[in-house]
């Protein structure tokens, strides 16, 4: 374990920003953290690179505790969402600020600057551009650039692509996933996207109001999510109620379908789980909308009861035009069960 997170508190007046956090951190692992806005994620962050001071709990790096070293102690670097560069300097200039303040001498920092460049992507030129001639993606790379500079044994990143458009942050998720794979380093993320998690993390974190509620492999969250509040942060699933019948009998408040004995009272049921046909648990659905996403076709589906439920088809799906009826099922095997 490089990060070990022992009931970390902090709290400002009143409000509870983390709240009893225990983590443990491996080596080299891709952590993210992923919350809504509010929910934390900035103070956790904050209090891990030592820029924040906590109300309670410790911190140990490795088996040292370092609760209370100062941010600049800290064999760690943090990449902001702002990016915070310097815009009147140029990429090599900005690469090297830290080392400069440490001393170390120019034809070492321009070396070094020189490496970094390479370890980004971006060509040995940029060193002399000034920032403000590059695109969005290239300032991001300086960012992680400098990061690198102080050769960190942990990384930071607060929500660092939230404010790029979708293509370009796409290209970027698949970049900072290579450089951690590249690196070997230990990175923590902060993002309020779980889609972005998903794509980059070997683990997510799910924090809600201060606390971290679930964590697991991208696989384990999307198949088994812990509760009601971290299905629906996944985006568009169908959760439905279960209303207890006795007898171990049970039905779908949604649409009516009995099953037997439910292992809680909420299913969650992925759009791509819900097809046309038969199955094990099946209704008839009408059509009261239709999306084409590309390769697939959303239709939004109303039951008998007015409960709004969505599939996702492979293909146009010709026939589920918008006032058609038809028949929907689930198969058993796919559905998540939770408590609350
Ligand atoms: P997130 O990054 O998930 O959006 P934050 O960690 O920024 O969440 O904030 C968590 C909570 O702590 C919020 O209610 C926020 O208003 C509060 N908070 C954060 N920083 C401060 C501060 N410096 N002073 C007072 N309240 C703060
Ligand atoms: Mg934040």
């Amino acid at each position: 374990m490089i990060l070990s997170l022992a009931s970390l508190s902090k709290t400002f007046g009143t409000t509870k920003a983390v709240d009893d956090v225990s983590l443990t951190i491996p080596e080299g692992e891709f952590l993210t953290i992923v919350g809504p806005s509010g929910s934390g994620k900035s103070t956790l962050v904050r209090l891990l690179a030592g820029l924040e001071t906590p109300s309670g709990g410790d911190l140990f790096l490795r088996e040292a505790r370092i609760t209370d070293t100062p941010a600049n102690k800290r064999p760690t670097a943090m990449v902001f969402q702002s990016l915070a560069l310097f815009d009147h300097r140029s990429v090599g200039q900005n690469i090297e600020f830290a080392m400069k303040m440490k001393g170390v001498p120019a034809l070492a920092r321009r070396a070094r600057a020189m490496e970094l460049l390479q370890l980004v992507r971006l060509p040995a030129e940029y060193y002399s551009r000034s920032v403000t001639q590059c695109s969005g993606g290239e300032r991001q790379r300086v960012a992680l650039a400098r990061a690198f500079a102080s050769d960190p044994e942990i990384l930071f990143f607060d929500e660092p692509l939230s404010a790029i458009d979708y293509r370009l942050r796409k290209t970027l998720e698949v970049e900072l996933k290579e450089l951690h794979q590249r690196t070997g380093r230990t990175f923590v993320y902060i993002t309020h996207s779980l889609e972005e998690a998903m794509v980059m993390s070997d683990r997510i974190a799910i924090m809600q109001d201060g606390r971290i509620i679930q964590t697991g492999t991208p696989a384990q969250i999307y198949g088994a999510p812990a509760n009601r509040f971290v299905a629906s942060f996944m985006g568009e699933v169908n959760i439905l109620t279960v209303e207890n019948k006795g007898d171990g009998q049970a039905a779908f408040v949604e649409i009516g379908q009995p099953i037997a004995k439910p292992g809680g009272a909420y299913a969650m049921v992925r759009p791509e789980a819900l097809a046309q046909g038969a199955g094990d648990i099946s209704a008839q659905l009408t059509v009261t909308q239709r999306l084409m996403l590309g390769s697939r076709t959303q239709v939004h589906l109303s039951s008998e009861t007015g409960a709004i439920l969505i599939s996702e088809i492979p293909g146009t799906a010709p026939d589920l035009l918008i006032g058609s009826t038809h028949s929907f099922s689930f198969a058993t095997q796919d559905i998540a069960w939770m408590e609350t």
